[in-house]
């Protein structure tokens, strides 16, 4: 019996060890890197940090972007902001960074902030800032698919950190 619980204990530990390393938008970290400079808690995140590695990317400020900066959506395949700045190269250079830093990490899988113009998996504002959304991805989202990388958003973060505690008790 004692050594069935040392054994799964040593067992989970050495999977411990070899922990996933996992890009996410640092705004869900509470890194104050939000076009509005806000910054913003996410509680069942900060469970992650003990079954993976989270490595931190902002691709707006990767892109050279400035914080605060004015709210920006995607038009088509242009990004505007909300002044009629066009900002598609910053979130296009962005995105390569970010991947550029995923594929330093080895990173397989992302947490993305929904909804934003780059981080956004599946739906995103649809360009008219009034809170519309649309289907579609940011520029960082879209481009972290096609390279295969696997994406999470953050309502979608339970379930996925249960998925990394089975692979951790299992090691599969
Ligand atoms: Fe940066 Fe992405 Fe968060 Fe926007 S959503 S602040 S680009 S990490």
């Amino acid at each position: 019996m004692l050594e069935n619980v040392i054994k799964k204990r040593v067992t989970e530990q050495s999977a411990m060890e070899e922990k996933e390393n996992v890009l996410i938008s640092a705004c869900l970290l509470g890194l104050c890197c939000r076009y509005d400079g806000e910054e913003k808690q996410y509680e069942s995140i900060e469970a992650l940090m003990k079954l993976c590695h989270l490595i931190p990317v902002c691709p707006e400020q990767l892109g050279g972007l400035k914080t605060p900066r004015d709210p920006a959506e995607r038009r088509g395949n242009r990004v505007l902001t909300s002044k009629g700045e066009d900002v598609t190269n910053s979130y296009e250079k962005g995105a390569e960074e970010a991947l550029k830093m995923a594929r330093l990490f080895g990173c397989q899988k992302a947490i993305l902030k929904e909804k934003s113009p780059s981080c956004g998996c599946g739906r995103i504002y649809d360009g008219s800032f009034s809170r519309k959304l649309i289907p579609g991805d940011g520029v960082t989202a879209g481009l972290f698919k096609s390279h295969g990388i696997e994406i999470v958003g953050e309502r979608q973060v339970s379930e996925f950190a249960e998925q990394l505690k089975k692979k951790i008790t299992t090691g599969n």
